[in-house]
């Protein structure tokens, strides 16, 4: 094992545990059942119910643990090694891939892919969010297309261009990042995306692009990118959401290769993740790793998993 895995969360089920459930109450215990704080008691000692990390909540007479209903407890890998896959994920701005994984922690293929897409879950999306911005920020929006283009996919698919639409909001005052991935960037769509996203007294900064003219933002800049400026006469850029596309389409290209339209929302979600919780902003690539933990444990399961 790797240097990096030094760590006990990595090598003792009981600590990963522990590190567990200190990410999902930090406040203390909560009952999962019943929402209960007050009459939680760890129980111990050789009963037939016993398990690791069993708590028993006086308020609706249940037993749990951190990972009762959870992912984690029906894929049957062990704590240490979601920790490793948590952990690898979140090292630096590419991510990994599930061949990666699966060398690394000791899984099979098909378990490590299972194990990233819900990692990738875990860091959630933009629904629901609060829009961003607001009086006195600014966001950047511009759009990309991304997809396969090589000759041989393109052979294979008899010309037909398959790119999707990615639209991408960046905050450069707050560091956050959202990602769409639509089938084609029209105004239409756009201006969906940035009433449910952007707050209105926000100042808009995007290119000459007519697409945003129609969200009918007050404050709206743009930067004329066809004549080379970078910089406006008032001083805004897209620089920030310009390099939000750098890194999405540089991890996609070393470390995924490509994927398909139909999990291309998944992974703007993981890089949006990484982004808003990037090292610049003061968070260490452990609190990363721990969030992603955290969120995996807050799905609750709507299917079966086949591992
Ligand atoms: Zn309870």
């Amino acid at each position: 094992m790797t240097a990096v895995f030094q760590d006990p969360i990595f090598q003792d089920e009981t600590k990963a545990r522990e590190a567990l459930e200190a990410a999902r109450w930090p406040n203390g215990v909560v009952c999962p059942h019943c929402g209960g704080v007050d009459k939680i008691a760890k129980v111990e000692g050789k009963k037939q119910s016993h398990r690791p990390g069993l708590f028993y909540c006086g308020m609706c007479s249940s037993q749990f643990t951190v990972t009762v209903g959870t992912v984690f407890e029906r894929s049957k890998v062990p704590l240490t090694k979601w920790w490793m896959a948590a952990h690898l994920f979140n090292q630096g701005k590419n991510g990994v891939s599930a061949h990666e994984i699966h060398r690394t922690i000791g899984v099979t293929y098909k378990t490590a892919w299972f194990m990233m897409h819900r990692l990738r879950e875990a860091m959630g999306s933009a629904e629901g969010l609060e829009p961003m911005g607001g009086a006195g920020h600014t966001v950047q929006a511009d759009e990309t297309y991304y997809g396969n283009s090589s000759k041989r996919a393109k052979h294979y698919r008899k010309g037909h261009s398959h790119k999707s639409g990615v639209i991408a909001l960046v905050n450069p005052k707050t560091g956050e990042a959202r990602a769409f991935a639509v089938n084609k960037a029209t105004s239409k769509v756009v201006t969906e995306i940035l009433r449910k996203n952007v707050d209105r007294k926000t100042t808009l900064v995007t290119d000459e692009s007519p697409l945003y003219r129609k969200a009918g933002y007050k404050k709206h800049q743009k930067v004329f990118h066809t004549i080379k400026e970078y910089v406006n006469k008032e001083g805004f850029t897209t620089n920030n959401v310009e390099n939000f596309f750098g890194n999405f389409k540089r991890g996609m290209k070393g470390t995924y290769r490509f994927c398909g339209e139909q999990h291309l929302q998944r992974y703007l979600n993981e890089f949006a993740f990484r982004y808003n919780n990037r090292s610049g902003l003061g968070i260490t690539d452990g609190e990363r790793t721990a969030l992603a933990m955290k969120g995996i444990e807050g799905k609750r399961l709507t299917y079966r998993p086949t591992n």
